[in-house]
């Protein structure tokens, strides 16, 4: 018997939960539009969700939150909690990460910017004012974003209102908007090694050097860790999603989980629906995809010619690798007297781009106790990881190779954490299979990265796409990765779509 076809009528559905999707969804709730959110995985969040596993509450990969301070405009997750009237106490961290660098190169990113400064500048005297102009001028990036509501930067009126409102808040983003974070770094900073500290600070977030890392999302991700800071939501990162789901409901508006998209539906060209691949159909007057635009065009639209202005994209940008991640519950005798949250582990300045290169640690358990039992902590170690690794293994060989990688990171980290090997209490592993299976990323990626040297930010696209009635939301979208980049791209979005709807 053919599946049974409900047809249901909405303002806007969104597919997907991940923070992207969550505050496209809960701004246009607050607007009063009637929204209906399909979730593929059983509860909301997409890369910012958690699991719970012997008493451990593990999230999945992000952990240092950016978007949670409470003054200027740039703080989107405070805001978009705000919109539906819910909210979420967080955690200061008063270190953004414990850098561990070759040349043994220790350096903490303190959340206040002159004791940071101090710090690098008693490592690299001689740059002394090289390092002060350099991060200064991510100030003046941020001023420009902090000065102006965030919103759809394909709004014609919305663009016009705020230049005559901040017009040179306006023009200084207009400077900066084509620069890379590299270029700048060198006008000021001549030491190799600095320069190397400057790549692994872009890296560590955009996945590329300082070269390729767009000077605007360095100007943010630079001075909001010491404005807004760092925070940590009590109860872990899952609990901002849950809250958005909370507000979302409250607004009128409804999320349906183990509601897999499998096709969007196109009339006469334009996107009307979704059918779930459980054969059900949802309607409504626009669509947006908070799947990659990879999925969005490869998988959601299925046969359609990929349009001009997403070839013209993927010339430009390619998919990250994903991550090979650990998920451990150790004694808390491991970790040394005054550990930090974040740290970043890396032995070799070549092979910071490689697979396996740059360790990446988060124990998010030194800012709430109460996600591990008691004596316990969570450390979260992940490492870049392709695909093609993985792939064709037969699963007692995927097993084994799983376990090989997670000791070879083990044992790097032992350096950090001595004695974590006989600390391990508990050990779940993910690979790049991992999170193409329960995140819906094609290949695990974490998003997309330049190809090459590109001219800033220009060429990420915006939240409209060729097709219709049809907009994506999320990572793949203008500004990027990161929870508070996609929550800009939500509001952007939500905007834009509350424009076209006339809300
Ligand atoms: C290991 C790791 C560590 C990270 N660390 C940080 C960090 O410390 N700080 C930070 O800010 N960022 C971090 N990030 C990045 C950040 O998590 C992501 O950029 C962000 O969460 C992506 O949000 P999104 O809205 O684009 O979508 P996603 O989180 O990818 O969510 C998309 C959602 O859509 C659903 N979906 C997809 N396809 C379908 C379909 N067909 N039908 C129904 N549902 C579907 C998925 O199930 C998922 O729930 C990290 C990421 C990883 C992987």
């Amino acid at each position: 018997m053919p599946p049974k076809l409900d047809t249901q009528d909405f303002d806007v559905i969104v597919i997907g939960s991940g923070i992207g999707g969550l505050v496209t969804a809960t701004q246009l709730a607050a607007k009063g539009a009637k929204v209906m959110v399909l979730e593929s995985y059983l509860i909301p969040g997409g890369s910012s969700g958690y699991f719970e596993r012997n008493g451990y509450r593990f999230d999945v990969g992000a952990s240092m939150i950016f978007g949670f301070g409470d003054r200027g405009t740039t703080n989107l997750l405070t805001r978009a909690l705000d919109a539906v009237e819910v909210s979420l106490d967080t955690i200061p961290d008063p270190v953004q990460i414990h850098y561990h660098l070759p040349g043994d190169l220790e350096i903490l990113v303190h959340r206040d910017y002159e004791k940071f400064l101090q710090e690098l500048i008693s490592r690299f005297p001689q740059e002394r004012e090289g390092i002060r102009r350099f991060y200064d001028e991510c100030w003046k990036v941020f001023g420009c974003l902090n000065a102006m509501e965030l919103l759809s930067l394909e709004e014609p009126r919305y663009l016009t209102r705020v230049f005559f409102q901040h017009p040179l808040a306006c023009l200084g983003l207009v400077k900066y908007l084509p620069q890379n974070a590299g270029d700048i770094a060198r006008k000021f900073i001549k030491d190799p090694e600095l320069l190397r500290f400057i790549d692994i600070e872009c890296y560590c977030w955009s996945v590329v050097p300082a070269d390729m890392t767009p000077m605007i999302n360095a100007g943010m991700v630079f001075s909001d860790r010491h404005y807004g800071g760092i925070n940590y939501p009590l109860g872990g990162v899952g609990k901002i999603a849950e809250k958005l789901v909370e507000g979302l409901e409250k607004a009128g508006s409804e999320i349906r989980y183990q509601a897999k998209a499998d096709k969007i539906l196109l009339e006469k060209g334009r996107a009307v629906g979704v059918r779930l691949t459980s054969g059900e159909v949802y309607r409504a007057k626009r669509i947006v995809s908070n799947a990659t635009r990879w999925n969005t065009f490869d998988k959601l639209l299925g046969d359609i010619e990929l349009p001009p202005r997403e070839r013209r994209w993927r010339d430009r940008y390619r998919k990250s690798p994903s991550f090979l991640s650990l998920h451990l519950g150790v004694a808390a005798s491991v970790l040394p007297p005054g550990t930090h949250c974040h740290h970043i582990l890396l032995e070799d300045w070549q092979q910071m781009e490689e697979p396996e290169g740059t360790i990446f640690v988060s124990i998010p358990t030194l800012l709430d106790p109460n996600l591990a039992p008691p004596e316990h902590h969570i450390i979260h170690t992940f490492t870049p990881n392709w695909i093609d690794y993985w792939e064709g293994r037969s699963a007692g060989e995927y097993e084994e190779k799983k376990e090989e990688a997670a000791g070879r990171v083990i044992d790097r980290l032992e350096k950090i954490f001595p004695g974590l090997n006989a600390g391990l209490d508990y050990m779940e592993v993910g690979t790049a299979r991992s999170h193409r299976r329960f995140l819906n990323r094609q290949d695990g990626t974490y998003g997309p990265i330049p190809r090459r040297k590109l001219l800033g930010l220009l060429a990420m696209p915006f939240n409209r796409t060729s097709i219709r009635g049809l907009y994506c939301v999320g990572d793949s979208t203008f500004p990027g990765q990161g929870l508070n980049a996609v929550a800009f791209s939500g509001f952007a979005c939500a905007h834009r779509i509350a424009v076209d709807l006339g809300l």
